[in-house]
């Protein structure tokens, strides 16, 4: 694939299931690098005729020793620093936290290409949640359902400009 796209956000919003909704059975590899990236996974995800390399983000499981915070941000920033695309995902039952903040900080400061989705919006979720996403500065925000897979043609819609 020649794009590659970073799925970043907090713990819990989602990330994964999204990950593993567009990988399906294709996981290409798990990355297992001490100290930074333990958990990171990538595969070749597909959504329509589009065809990406996709890099999965975590962060907090295995962080065991050293500075949680330190290991979160760098995980994040190497799969930000790498990425042609990201996608900002927040979850749109909870509303904004602080680790949403502290995220959104460093894809901003990337000056990276991003696509804001706010996951858990299946049903009618989220219509509160898209004025207090929109204050991260990420732009409008797209409803998605990573579980129920709603939205994604939103979201191949937002991605088919990176091809
Ligand atoms: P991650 O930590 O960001 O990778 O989040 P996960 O993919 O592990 O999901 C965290 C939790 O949110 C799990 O319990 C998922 O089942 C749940 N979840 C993920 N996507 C959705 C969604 O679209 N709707 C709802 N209601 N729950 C979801
Ligand atoms: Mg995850």
């Amino acid at each position: 694939p020649r794009i590659t796209v970073a799925v970043v956000g907090r713990p819990n919003v989602g990330k994964s299931t999204l990950f593993n909704r567009l990988v399906g059975k294709r996981l290409a590899l798990v990355d297992d690098q001490p100290g930074v990236t333990r958990d990171r996974r990538e595969g070749e995800g597909h959504l329509g005729d589009l065809v990406f390399r996709i890099v999965d983000t975590a962060g907090l499981e295995h962080a065991a020793d050293g500075s949680l915070q330190a290991r979160m941000r760098a995980q994040t920033e190497a799969a930000i620093a790498e990425a042609d695309v990201v996608l900002f995902m927040v979850d749109a039952r909870a509303g904004l936290t602080a680790d949403d903040e502290r995220f959104a900080d460093l894809v901003r400061r990337s000056a990276r290409p991003v696509i804001l989705v706010a996951n858990k919006a299946e049903g009618r979720a989220a219509s509160t949640m898209a004025y207090e996403a929109y204050s991260l500065g990420l732009g409008d925000p797209m409803p998605i359902s990573s579980e129920h897979g709603e939205g994604l043609g939103d979201l191949y819609d937002a991605l088919v400009p990176f091809f």
